[in-house]
């Protein structure tokens, strides 16, 4: 599993996570770190029942590809895991993708090479790397056999899941609230193992990006973003969750690992491709991000050149990962980032962006950028 769930998962993905009804024989080697190529005879079984529960499941919906778009999207996923697969520590596995047509951000793997993929998680990515990003995590849960060694600590899940749903039909409470309750129950258990195994999906999924040739940065931004809605939605902070692993927590791990691996943290280069440009209006020249416009120039050669210095310098800055905070204005209106001039407002400058000073046209222009910073930070995009 992925990280966000706006409100509690589908039942039936949760039953997935449910006790396994087959256990690994004792020829098959357990060992993370040296697992077998291919599927497991156990892990096709569980992986065969887990599939038969999910699709029964009346809520349960598959992306209609007779839609091009859906039939394009889908072929887009599976090339993708096709990659992701052959560049994991279990090459052999004959990944399969669906796309589940429900607007969670969420994404599950199951043992024999099951993907599944909600439709939500391929909007609020903003990048094929943070796609990428997510199936590898997925497929690392695979690769690293967790659902096999899920199972002892499993056991004990259902048991706490059953007496829950008993304690609710003592109650003389309807069917819906002891599916939910079982659910809440269950959820809450399974994290208190979730936080290592997702942890090492994580590290997993580093190491498979890098191999595959995507930007394991993409990883990072696709946590902060997620921790970014997290924050937005308190009506997901309930108690269950509190031991889940946060975003946060995990985005740092992330970047600690490419930092051990000499890997380039570039999150700029993952977030859409984001970038400044000069927008030529019919009275100013103006820098944007999309519709997002930053600083307005007179329309003169000059105020043109002026755009343009400013559109590159940012650029530049953007890519290496500019914060808010490293934007600041000087007494003369001159816009700074990381220290570096970005632009000086001239006294024309002044009166197109309708105020008094220089002074303020550069605070305004650091106004539009914290603006534009958090936007970019929260959505992806600008
Ligand atoms: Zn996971």
């Amino acid at each position: 599993m992925f990280v966000y769930r706006p409100f509690v998962l589908p039942l039936m993905a949760l039953c997935l996570m449910a006790p396994p009804l087959v256990t690994a024989s004792r020829a098959e080697k357990l060992d993370p770190n040296n697992p077998p190529k291919g599927v497991l005879p156990s892990e096709a079984k569980m992986g065969d029942e887990g599939v038969k529960q999910f699709e029964s499941d009346k809520t349960t919906k598959m992306l209609d590809l007779k839609v091009p778009a859906n039939k394009a999207l889908q072929e887009k996923v599976e090339l993708m895991v096709k990659k992701l697969g052959a560049a994991t520590t279990r090459p052999d596995i004959p990944y399969t993708v669906k796309i589940v047509d429900n607007t969670d951000i969420n994404a599950f793997t199951l043992p024999g090479g099951h993907v599944y993929v909600f439709k939500g998680l391929t909007d609020f990515v903003s990048s094929d790397d943070e796609l990428a990003g997510v199936l590898a995590h997925e497929l690392g849960h695979n690769a690293r056999l967790h659902a096999l060694r899920g199972q002892a600590k499993s056991k004990k899940l259902s048991l706490i899941s059953l007496a829950a749903m008993a304690a609710m039909l003592a109650g003389g409470q309807n069917g819906a609230n002891v599916a939910q309750f079982s659910q809440f129950a269950l959820l809450g258990a399974m994290n208190g193992y979730g936080v290592n195994l997702e942890k090492e999906a994580d590290s997993s999924a580093v190491d498979t990006m890098q191999k595959a040739g995507y930007n394991p940065s993409a990883l990072v931004t696709f946590m902060q973003r997620l921790q970014a809605q997290e924050m937005r939605r308190p009506d997901i902070q309930l108690g269950i969750f509190a031991t889940h692993p946060p975003s946060d927590e995990r985005a740092e791990a992330v970047q600690g690992q490419m930092k051990r691996e000499n890997i380039p943290y570039t999150p700029r280069d993952v977030e859409g491709g984001a970038v400044f440009s000069v927008a030529d209006k019919a009275d100013r020249f103006a820098v944007v991000m999309n519709t997002l416009t930053l600083l307005e120039f007179v329309k003169t050669d000059d105020g043109k050149a002026r755009a343009q210095g400013a559109a590159t310098r940012l650029n530049d800055l953007w890519k290496t990962d500019l914060k808010a905070y490293e934007i600041a204005t000087t007494g003369n209106g001159t816009l700074t980032g990381r220290g570096q001039t970005i632009a000086t407002p001239s006294a024309e400058d002044v009166k197109l962006n309708g105020v008094q000073t220089p002074a303020q046209v550069g605070e305004k222009w650091a106004g539009n950028f914290s603006r534009l910073f958090w936007r970019v930070q929260l959505n992806g995009k600008a």
